[in-house]
C-alpha cells in the first residue's frame, strides 16, 4: 500500500461546528495535528469549543457566519483561509433537518433545509477549492442515509441529501476533468445523537426515547473522516454508508 496521507500540519475548515458532528470532526482533527477554522452562527458555542480544542493543545479559531447568506458565507471561508494561512481540508457539516411534509408542509421549512443543507453547502465549496494547494485537498461533505433512501415524513430532507450526493460526485468528475487532485467524499450515517434530532422530532422526548434503540455518536463520524483523510492520496472514498447495528432501514 502507497503512504498514508499524515494530517500533522494541515490546514481544515469545518461548517457547522459549534455542535454535534462538525464539533466532533474539529476535535478529532485537531487531536491529529491539524490547525482547524470553526464556523456557524452561535459564537458562544465556537468560542467555547476553540477554547477546548486549544487547552487540549491544538491550534484552532472560529468565525461566526450564517452560511445561508452567501456574501457572509463567501467572506467567512476567506477569513478562516487567511486565519488558517492556506487550505488542505474543507468539511462540510452544516445541515438543518426538519419533518416537512412534501403533501402539506410548510415552504419555509423547505427553503431553510435548500439553502443550508445544498446550496450554502455548493457556495463554501466553491470558494474553499481555490485556497487548495496544487498537490490538491479534500473536501468531506456530511450527507446522510436520507440521500440515499426515503424515511417516512421527511421526504423534502431526503430531496436535499440525495443533492449532496449528487454534488459530491458532480465535483468529483469536474475536478478529473480539470486535472485537479482534490479528493472528494462524503459520509451518509443513519441516526447519530445530535441536536439536529431534536430539531427533526420536536417535543419533550428524547431521540432515543422516539427511536428506542441506541444510535451512533458524533465521535463515530469523526473517526470514520479521519479514515477517509487519512488514506494513501491514490484512494478516494466516495461515500461511507453507516448506520447503529439496530436501525432496521
Ligand atoms: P447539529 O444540529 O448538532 O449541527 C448542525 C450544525 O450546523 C450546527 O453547528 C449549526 O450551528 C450549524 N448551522 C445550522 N444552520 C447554520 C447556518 N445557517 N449557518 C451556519 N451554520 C449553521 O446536528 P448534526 O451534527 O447532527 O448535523 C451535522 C450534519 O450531519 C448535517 O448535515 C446533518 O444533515 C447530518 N446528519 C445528521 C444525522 C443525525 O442523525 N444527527 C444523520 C445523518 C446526517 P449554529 O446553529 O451555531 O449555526
Amino acid at each position: 500500500m502507497t503512504e498514508r496521507v499524515d494530517l500533522t500540519g494541515k490546514r481544515a475548515i469545518i461548517t457547522g461546528a459549534s455542535s454535534g458532528i462538525g464539533l466532533a470532526i474539529a476535535r478529532e482533527l485537531a487531536r491529529n495535528g491539524v490547525s482547524v477554522a470553526l464556523l456557524a452562527r452561535r459564537e458562544r458555542r465556537l468560542e467555547k469549543n476553540v477554547s477546548k480544542i486549544v487547552e487540549d493543545g491544538g491550534i484552532a479559531d472560529f468565525v461566526t457566519v450564517d452560511l445561508c447568506d452567501e456574501e457572509a458565507n463567501c467572506a467567512a471561508i476567506a477569513a478562516a483561509a487567511s486565519k488558517l494561512d492556506g487550505l488542505d481540508i474543507l468539511v462540510n457539516a452544516a445541515g438543518l433537518a426538519k419533518q416537512a411534509n412534501l403533501s402539506d408542509g410548510d415552504s419555509g421549512d423547505w427553503k431553510a433545509m435548500l439553502n443550508l443543507n445544498v446550496l450554502a453547502l455548493a457556495v463554501a465549496t466553491r470558494e474553499a477549492l481555490p485556497y487548495f494547494p496544487e498537490e490538491g485537498g479534500h473536501i468531506v461533505n456530511i450527507s446522510s442515509m436520507s440521500g440515499h433512501r426515503v424515511p417516512g415524513k421527511g421526504g423534502f430532507y431526503s430531496a436535499t441529501k440525495f443533492a449532496v450526493r449528487a454534488m459530491t460526485e458532480g465535483l468529483r468528475q469536474e475536478l478529473r476533468e480539470a486535472g485537479n487532485p482534490t479528493r472528494v467524499s462524503s459520509i451518509s450515517p443513519g441516526f447519530v445523537n445530535t441536536e439536529l434530532l431534536d430539531h427533526y422530532f420536536g417535543g419533550e422526548k428524547t431521540a432515543y426515547e422516539r427511536i428506542g434503540h441506541p444510535i451512533l455518536e458524533p465521535e463515530e463520524i469523526a473517526d470514520l473522516v479521519l479514515h477517509q483523510l487519512t488514506l494513501p492520496k491514490t484512494v478516494e472514498v466516495t461515500d461511507i454508508l453507516v448506520r447503529p447495528t439496530a436501525q432496521r432501514t
